[in-house]
């Protein structure tokens, strides 16, 4: 087995190598005559026209090369690797991680915020852009799948990839999914919606299994990964580790073939996580395009059973053609890949939107008697172990990047100052002297991070280590206390009420310092906003009892159905410590003027979907320009047994102070509906549905409605 796996990499090196070869070399000759005269070769045909040209010429060896990656490889370019096919001109299928920068140890790439940064911008527009910049750096590389963004729902707090995916919120997490999908796919790469579906907690994933209804699986945790194949048209669909119903994602009929290709309409190839295919026949047949990383069920034993008839050619030819159809769509055989892991991919632009994207993203959660942005500051003391001088600056896992440089929170902060104010340093390891530190400075700035990585769940929602004693120790010696929190989700914060500044700046990349200086000191006004909620105690979260989380017997109960994030403090009637959407900036915003058209919607199956339009006007009260992000959440009529208040659109405004701007925002008919799972299909109830407008899940000063009537 050894050595027939030796012989595959040997051959499949020798082919790439050659392919490589006859790229540069002998292109003007013998390799270029035979690719013009192969005729799926011709870019005036449509994708399928020439993916089917080719699949008539593939033999059976060719065909299964193409459905599994070489693992392992013998170079450690690339985490997912399918060989070139020489004789009949195939590219190698080249495969990163990656979704904050280029992954899998890859140098002279750019660090980035951590995905849950960037999205608490609100800003689809800069998420379009982290994708740009994402997929630039990965085509560089020679990289043509950028595996990545993750797009699962945040269900639980102390998920190990919060900092990786985007949101608690359906809704919010499509409309990024969206976004950074299509701006990677701009610049070359194919993306992969990572990783579908239930994917929402690490432990155990493996063997995990999530019991989940499916009206709850098709309005909370389908909705990204339908709109990134929908409007994102993204290539590729990572099935992932865990079992739904009962059914590894890799092998499941209900969610493969039924939802994501017949009812999503996907075209794109399905590849599994790395090791969560679980089978030949079953995979084969419910839908699974591509094993990866290796062959142990997608080489000899799909071969074997294709022989042999138990698996139909047609099926596995399914797969091969979704694979070719998506690589001719997006290029692959086309165009020019110069770059090779070894390029260098940074810039001074992606260095500077690194640092962009940390300073939009940060969220000022606190800001009693205005102690930021700081204006008294003779002397600072900067306190944390690990965030003052040692900086947590992105999460764990396949999302890891190898980072060009980190500026330290500490170099950020002297830089601003430049000499002119004292910095002092302590790491806080000791209280009594931290405090003595606190006690002989005009400001104390406290560091604390939590890490998060792939693979593990954080074990609960505290502050590691001694930080929330630091944090009180530090408070009680100097009111002027502001703590600045490195985490990848939601802590808790029993210091609170002592201390006046509090920022969430996530894992903020390699711009950390310069960036949380440039907020501390009012350089930049923040205007993030948070995309989950974050609790006040631990026992108050929607996923609280042990059969929801860490699961029971190898079950997760998702018995909180929809009532996800801050749907379940809303359906519970429970204070959270702060709300999703919520942020403050260093100037007041005000809402006002909320009108709806049409405020009568007819539905019927047979008519198109219609769209229902919210105008309002956002002003800036005021002294210093500011984003804000404007939320409209429906309610819908009881008897639809939805969650209180769903957010259904949102839109930044940027303002001088003294502006006002209007602004129209839309809502689909999809806002104004419920999955019902007997009927398989959505549908808008009658009834009177409540329009709420303003700045957070739990700010909604502006109210209107929409009357739906059927036939
Ligand atoms: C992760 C995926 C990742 C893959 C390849 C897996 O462990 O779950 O998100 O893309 O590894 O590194």
């Amino acid at each position: 087995m050894w050595r027939f796996k030796i012989r595959v990499v040997y051959f499949a090196l020798l082919a790439s190598c050659l392919a490589g070869l006859a790229g540069t070399f002998v292109s003007q000759t013998a390799f270029a005559k035979q690719r013009s005269s192969q005729p799926w070769m011709n870019p005036t045909l449509t994708p399928e026209q020439r993916a089917d040209l080719l699949l008539h010429v593939m033999t059976l060896d060719e065909k299964i090369t193409m459905v599994h990656g070489v693992d392992p490889l013998p170079v450690k370019e690339y985490v997912g690797y399918v060989p070139a096919n020489l004789r009949l001109s195939i590219p190698a299928i080249k495969e990163a991680d990656g979704r904050a920068g280029v992954g899998n140890g890859a140098t002279n790439v750019t660090l980035l915020p951590a995905p849950i940064a960037v999205v608490s911008s609100w800003d689809t527009a800069l998420v379009h852009r982290y994708g740009q910049v994402l997929g630039n750096e990965e085509w560089g590389k020679g990289t043509n799948v950028s595996l990545a963004p993750t797009m699962d729902i945040i269900r639980i707090p102390e998920w190990g990839r919060s900092f990786e995916s985007y949101s608690e919120d359906p809704y919010l997490s499509a409309q990024m999914a969206v976004s950074e999908v299509r701006g990677i796919q701009s610049e070359g790469p194919i993306a992969n919606a990572n990783m579908y579906l239930t994917m929402n907690e690490e432990d155990k994933r493996f063997e995990r299994n999530s019991v989940v209804d499916l009206r709850t699986l098709h309005e909370i945790y389908l909705p990204s990964f339908e709109a990134a194949v929908r409007d994102g048209h993204v290539g590729t669909v990572m099935c992932s580790y865990v079992k739904t119903n009962g059914v590894f994602a890799c092998e499941n009929q209900d969610l493969l073939n039924d939802m994501l290709k017949k009812q999503l309409g996907f075209e794109g190839w399905v590849m599994s996580d790395w090791g969560a295919t679980h089978s030949t026949v079953a995979s084969a047949e419910n839908g699974l395009d591509q094993e990866m990383p290796g062959d142990k069920y997608y080489g000899a034993s799909l071969k074997a059973a294709v022989e042999n008839g138990q698996i139909k050619m047609t099926i596995l030819d399914g797969h091969v053609r979704r694979i070719l159809a998506t690589m001719f769509r997006f290029g692959l055989f086309d165009k020019q890949q110069t770059g090779t892991w070894a390029t260098n991919v940074r810039t001074p632009e992606h260095d500077a939107f690194s640092r962009e994207v940390a300073e939009e993203g940060t969220v000022l959660l606190k800001n009693a008697d205005r102690i930021l942005p700081l204006a008294d500051t003779s002397s600072i003391a900067v306190f944390g172990v690990p965030g003052g001088s040692k900086p947590s600056a992105e999460g764990g896992g396949s999302s890891g990047v190898v980072a060009p440089y980190v500026i330290t929170p500490l170099e950020g902060i002297r830089k601003r100052v430049a000499g002119k104010t004292g910095v002092f340093y302590d790491p806080g390891d000791n209280l009594e002297r931290a405090a003595d530190v606190a006690r002989h400075a005009k400001v104390a700035i406290v560091f604390v991070s939590s890490d998060e990585t792939e693979g593990k769940d954080r074990p609960d929602l505290e502050l590691p280590g001694n930080q929330d004693a630091l944090i009180s120790a530090v408070a009680e010696a100097n009111p002027k206390t502001i703590v600045v929190l490195n985490t990848g989700g939601a802590v808790l914060m029993p210091w609170l009420i002592h201390v006046p500044g509090l920022i969430e700046a996530w894992y903020p990349g390699q711009e950390d310092g310069n960036a949380i200086a440039a907020v501390l000191f009012g350089d930049v006004n923040p205007g993030g906003k948070l995309p989950l909620t974050f609790p006040r105690i631990a026992t108050e979260i929607p996923t609280a009892s042990p059969e929801q989380w860490p699961g029971t017997n190898g079950n997760s109960v998702y018995n909180e159905k929809l009532n996800v994030g801050y749907r379940w403090y809303d359906a519970k009637d429970v204070q959270p410590l702060f709300p999703f959407g919520y942020g403050l900036s260093y100037t007041t915003f005000k809402l006002s003027h909320l009108s709806v058209t049409p405020q009568r919607l007819e539905v019927s199956a047979d008519k198109p979907e219609k769209n229902v339009r919210a105008d309002l006007d956002v002003a800036n009260t005021g002294k210093r320009p500011g984003a804000e992000v404007v939320q409209i959440y429906v309610e819908q009529p009881a008897k639809n047994g939805e969650p209180p208040r769903q957010l259904r659109a949102f839109a930044k405004v940027t303002l001088q102070p003294g502006e006002t701007r209007h602004v129209e925002l839309t809502m689909n008919q999809r806002s104004f509906s419920i999955y019902d799972p007997a009927m398989h299909t959505w549908r808008s109830p009658d009834g009177m549905y409540q329009i709420w407008a303003g700045t957070s899940s739990r700010d909604l000063p502006l109210h209107s409605a929409v009357t739906v009537s059927g036939p």
